[in-house]
């Protein structure tokens, strides 16, 4: 079973989003700022700034992946100052595309989890996606 704090496959889980990242035109810029600031994506230029100082390091594939959504879904500053609703409503659609990367990554790497929660505790899923993956699995069986 995958172990996050495991820092090997830390790095494998990172590689490989860096990976899609760079097949899907995305650049990317790893920096070391304060503790826990936030990472950003910029649509124009197709790059992403991942900020690397975390308090918690098992937290960095999930920025990584939704930092990659944002982009992928060609999400613009629009999207975000429109109105709050549309600022969550946009986070939550790169929280769900998110998600569904690293179920791709199980999928390959034939990774199981008998619960939703067991593998949101693995792969240090955000709480505020708990409501998608119960969703999710519901739909799946
Ligand atoms: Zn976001």
């Amino acid at each position: 079973m995958i172990d996050l704090s495991n820092k090997r496959n830390r790095e494998r889980l990172i590689e490989y989003l860096l990976n899609f990242a760079f097949e899907n035109g995305i650049g990317f810029i790893m920096v070391k700022v304060g503790l826990d600031d936030p990472s950003a994506s910029y649509p124009d230029t197709r790059m992403m700034v991942i900020n690397t100082n975390l308090s918690d390091p098992n937290e960095l594939p999930f920025i990584i992946a939704h930092e990659i959504a944002h982009l992928m879904l060609k999400h613009s500053r629009l999207d975000f100052d429109s109105s709050p609703i549309n600022g969550l409503r946009t986070d939550s659609n790169a929280d769900r595309y998110a998600l569904k990367m690293f179920l791709e990554y199980c999928k390959i790497n034939d990774f199981c989890f008998d619960t939703w929660f067991k593998f949101a505790e693995v792969f240090c899923i955000p709480k505020r996606c708990y409501y998608l993956l119960e969703n999710y699995f519901r739909m799946v069986g």
